[in-house]
């Protein structure tokens, strides 16, 4: 199982971004996200994807960052341009953490200290700055070998690929 933090979350700042963070972690394969910080118009607009598109995916923005890394049964992995490479961190995955649970966490403002030496892998999704989006999208991709393009979401609307039309079955 997989699971997001999305630490930092400014609502006023950071909605448009934090939305595709969520947005990616539900289409990529992550069960949850936390978003900390009680932003509870951030919830209605990643629920309201659920609602249509299907799945289990679950958003929590009332829980604190200290209560999900207590709480945590598995590994956290921080993703940041300056930790190990993603090939490397992925294959430590594979061999020291078979079958863990994980925590995925990316950060909107600069992320504190603690969550460096917290993490048990800081994986760099190679080591330019650029986009939390991005860091995780190919984080999950790498770890799921892709498989996350043939989940089945059984939401009310489901898009049948078409390289002309907008194919879209709606379920009543
Ligand atoms: N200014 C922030 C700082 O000093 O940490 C960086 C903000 S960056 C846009 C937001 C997040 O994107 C980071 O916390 C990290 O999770 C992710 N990120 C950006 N570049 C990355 C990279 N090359 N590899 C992995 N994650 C990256």
């Amino acid at each position: 199982m997989i699971e997001v933090l999305r630490m930092g979350h400014r609502p006023s700042r950071d909605k448009r971004i934090t939305t595709h963070v969520g947005l990616v972690a539900r289409a990529f394969g992550a069960e949850k996200i936390y978003i900390p910080g009680n932003d509870t118009k951030m919830k209605e607009t990643l629920d309201r994807v659920v609602r249509i598109f299907g799945g289990d995916f679950q958003v929590d923005v009332s829980s604190g960052i200290k209560k999900i890394l207590h709480q945590h049964r598995g590994i956290v992995v921080h993703l940041t341009m300056y930790g190990t490479s993603l090939p490397d961190g992925i294959t430590r995955i594979r061999t020291e953490h078979e079958e863990e649970d994980i925590l995925v966490i990316v950060g909107a403002k600069k992320v504190p200290r603690y969550i460096y030496e917290r993490a048990d892998l800081n994986i760099s999704v190679g080591n330019q700055p650029h986009s939390e989006v991005a860091a995780l999208a190919l984080f999950l991709d790498r770890i799921s070998n892709g498989d996350w393009m043939d989940m089945d979401f059984g939401g009310k609307l489901k898009i049948v690929p078409d390289d002309r039309n907008k194919n879209v079955i709606e379920k009543n």
